[in-house]
């Protein structure tokens, strides 16, 4: 799409299938943590295959909503559960959640993502949003962002404002001048505009943007496209900065 140009004074980043996929992550940390299980807690592995662990915890987050925010206190509720109904010891949760969060945090980026997001950041600063619990120490990425904001820690998840909100008064800019990213269509696009910040649909996978929402601002396939018009509307922008100085100087 011809992308138009407007000023971004800081980027927020949603983290998930938009800087690496998740998919394969999940299907990772979910073989790791049985293979803890089978180890530490042979009784538990052996009644929770990973399709049994997957459909319990769907059926714990089903029964709390007041945690659709909270992945990490799902996991250790779907872990204590087990444990309990499998007579193994309830000790066992803290450390099988460590497994299967230290898997977690071993992503794969996408092969543009941590060039594209050093240009970001040598631009605005970068903010990740994410409803995920992805911790961006562990995964190398922290020096690129100022700081993470995960539904977890703020209390209300992604397409709500306040999340929006609170990552743009940490940044110190009206939401007008952020400009968020992300892959979903809900949380990212229709959340970000909701609570006033500009827009980039990140879709690499060609999908077709659903008629009844506005479009985003921005739509790219990848960060890197992303990167090159914050370079364009950059540069842009320093021409008009510019020849404002000069009238200035001349009037
Ligand atoms: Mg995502």
């Amino acid at each position: 799409m011809a992308a138009m140009s407007f000023p971004v004074r800081a980027i927020t980043l949603d983290l998930d299938d938009t800087i690496w996929p998740i998919a394969p992550v999940m299907v990772r940390a979910e073989a790791v943590l049985d293979q803890w299980l089978r180890t530490h807690a042979p009784r538990t592995a052996a009644l929770y295959p990973i399709d049994a662990v997957r459909a319990l915890r769907d059926r714990i987050a089903g029964e709390r909503p007041d945690l659709a925010h909270d992945y990490t206190t799902q996991r250790r509720l779907t872990l204590q559960h087990m444990l309990r109904e499998s007579g193994d010891d309830l000790g066992l949760a803290e450390p099988a959640f460590d497994a299967f969060f230290a898997a977690r945090c071993e992503v794969e980026h996408y092969a543009d993502s941590e060039a594209a997001l050093a240009r970001l950041a040598a631009r605005v600063p970068l903010a990740a949003l994410s409803n995920g619990n992805a911790d961006l120490k562990r995964i190398g990425l922290m020096p690129l962002f100022r700081f993470q904001l995960g539904a977890r820690e703020h209390g209300r998840a992604k397409p709500d404002a306040s999340i929006f909100h609170a990552a743009c008064a940490r940044l110190e800019f009206e939401p007008a001048q952020v400009l968020h990213v992300g892959d979903d269509i809900e949380m990212d696009v229709v959340g970000g505009r909701g609570a006033g910040l500009r827009t980039c649909w990140i879709n690499r996978e060609a999908r077709q943007w659903p008629g009844q929402h506005p479009r985003p601002d921005l739509e790219f396939s990848t960060l890197t496209e992303l990167a090159d018009w914050l370079d364009r509307t950059s540069l842009d922008r320093a021409v008009v900065d510019g020849a404002s100085r000069t009238d200035t100087t001349c009037a």
